[in-house]
């Protein structure tokens, strides 16, 4: 897969791929990248730039973050879908688009922590993968399903 075709096939899985300041390549949302897409952009990384600073249409979140505080459409996309999972766990919708804030935040500082809440192995007021995660007992409390961690047996719902 060439330049162009890793593009389009990024843009396709919903990632906005822009030219980054201080001249790299700036993915979002990154913590959704797989092994292998870090390595085609790596293996591609020259013709991608070149690609992106050519192609003026390649970033329609230009006005947005990390240009400005505003979500940019790849974080409004991962925003809505991190809202509906947590009511589905029994969050309430002020307290559920609270914690998805949070979570932008978060991503966008980088933070690798993560929220029993975004886990796979997540149901309400449980863990169904508690001896990976080293806990006694599979309860998980409100206050623990929102705590930013680093869990080992953490796995992202997709
Ligand atoms: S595996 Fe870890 S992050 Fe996932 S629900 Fe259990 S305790 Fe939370």
């Amino acid at each position: 897969m060439g330049a162009p075709d890793l593009l389009r096939h990024l843009c396709g899985a919903g990632f906005t791929v822009a030219l980054a300041e201080g001249g790299g390549i700036r993915v979002a949302p990154s913590a959704s990248l797989t092994d292998a897409h870090r390595q085609a952009i790596r293996d591609h990384r020259a013709e991608l730039l070149s690609l992106l600073a050519t192609w003026p249409d390649a970033d329609p979140d230009r006005w947005c973050w990390p240009h400005s505080e505003a979500m940019n459409g790849a974080e409004l996309e991962l925003y809505a879908k991190r809202v509906q999972q947590f009511t589905r766990c029994g969050i309430r919708a002020d307290a559920a688009e609270a914690m998805a804030d949070r979570l932008v935040i978060r991503d966008r500082d980088q933070d690798d922590r993560r929220a029993c809440l975004e886990c796979a192995s997540y149901r309400p007021g449980r863990c169904g993968n508690y001896r990976a995660a080293r806990l006694g007992a599979n309860e998980v409390g409100r206050e623990m399903a929102a705590m930013l961690q680093r869990c080992p047996g953490f796995q992202l719902t997709r």
